[in-house]
């Protein structure tokens, strides 16, 4: 079978990681016969000194034609001054939504390989977690109306507005209803104080009825932040607000021991999605082949399984990467004793020959 997948490099470590996705997704192709087109587009700052703005037109549109889409990360020190509307991150909400976005799906694994590197204790992470983290991505009060005043004593504040709509609260729950079939889902609220809130767990309670199979529960978000470092392993998918889902999923992504192990998938209603790890550009090591490239690769798992239907060989690549660790390879991030350092690309390189044995 050909597939077209649209490439976006992006900044910082993004062309690094990216080259490493794209390496294994060629050896994948070589194993199981498909043919992959790459397609590349720029976005973020890059694209800004390249053409102007950190969307071109043109890189919505290489999207559009494609059957998914690996991004690479965004932004760095260089473009941190310009106005709001030349950001890099702008770009980022831009393509979310121009393709029609609104579910991310936040994987937090612990492989039993890299348990080392968890910071909770073995008796409470031993034999490894998985969980899913749904959030809503284009609503909430990161897109609410917001504002400054000064009153007439020259005191100055701020407001930001959380509002979401039932059929919004509906589309993301419906996605991670259908994730947690014969599962656990847990929806996380603050509907204790917030009207949003409610309205959120009216919704989930409603769509509840209609999936019998879903062993369903609500949290309050305070709750849930305690309860993912108390016992991980209670969770299998998590459904959540923008902001919350924000801040839980960079503290799931550290109990799984590096942000550079976790990918992501952005949704719409189909099957069509956009594949990210959660972490940004660092800057910091950009250009010293030192960045982890797992969750960019594990990004490119999820886009052979959920955008192409490519199962087996999604399992395959997530398999290699397992492989790699139990051999004892380690990028400079989750280093431990007794293992061995691998770069970038020698670590893309590991994992692309796990896929051909
Ligand atoms: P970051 O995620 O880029 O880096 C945080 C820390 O984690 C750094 O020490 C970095 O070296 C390390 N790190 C990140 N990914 C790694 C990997 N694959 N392997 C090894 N170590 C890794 O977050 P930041 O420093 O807050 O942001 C840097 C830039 O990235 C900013 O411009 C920010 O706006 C942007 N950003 C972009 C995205 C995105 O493109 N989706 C997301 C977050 C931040």
């Amino acid at each position: 079978m050909k597939y077209n997948i649209a490439v976006i490099p992006g900044d910082g470590i993004g062309p690094e990681i990216t080259a490493e996705a794209v390496k294994v997704l060629e050896a994948v192709g070589e194993k199981f016969g498909h043919e992959f087109r790459f397609a590349y587009a720029d976005m973020g700052g890059c694209a800004v000194d390249k053409h102007g703005v950190p969307l071109p037109e043109e890189t919505v549109a290489v999207c559009k034609a494609s059957d998914g889409v690996l991004l690479g990360a965004v932004g760095g020190p260089k473009w941190d001054k310009l106005p709001g509307h030349l950001r890099p991150e702008t770009g980022l909400l831009g393509i979310r939504s121009a393709l029609g976005l609104f579910a991310n799906l936040r994987p937090a694994k612990l492989f039993g390989e890299l348990a080392a590197a968890c910071p909770l204790k073995p008796e409470i992470a031993g034999g490894g977690f998985d969980i899913m983290i749904v959030r809503e991505l284009t609503g909430g009060i990161y897109f609410g109306e917001r504002g400054r005043e000064t009153d007439a004593n020259g005191m100055e504040s701020a407001f930001d507005t959380e509002r979401y709509s039932a059929y919004e609260i509906e589309r993301v729950g419906r996605a991670a209803f259908r994730l947690a079939q014969a599962k656990r889902l847990c929806s996380v609220d603050k509907a204790n104080v917030l009207e949003t809130s409610r309205l959120w767990r009216e919704v989930m309670h409603r769509l509840k009825e209609e999936y019998p199979d879903v062993e369903y529960s609500d949290m309050l978000v305070d709750n849930a932040a305690m309860q993912l470092v108390r016992d991980p392993k209670q969770f299998d998918v998590i459904v959540t607000s923008n902001m919350f889902g924000d801040i839980l999923s960079d503290e799931a992504a550290m109990l799984t021991g590096s942000i550079g192990m976790l990918p992501s998938a952005s949704l719409g209603s189909g099957t069509f999605g956009l594949y990210e790890p959660i972490h940004g550009s660092a800057p910091d090591i950009a250009g010293q082949n030192r960045a982890n490239p797992a969750a960019m690769i594990l990004s490119a798992a999820m886009l052979l399984r959920i955008s192409l239907g490519l199962s087996g060989e999604a399992a395959a690549v997530e398999h290699a990467v397992s492989e790699a660790f139990a051999k004892g390879f380690r990028t400079a991030d989750i280093m431990s004793e007794g293992c061995v350092l691998l770069g970038t690309s020698e670590m893309g390189n590991a994992i692309a020959a796990s896929i051909n044995t």
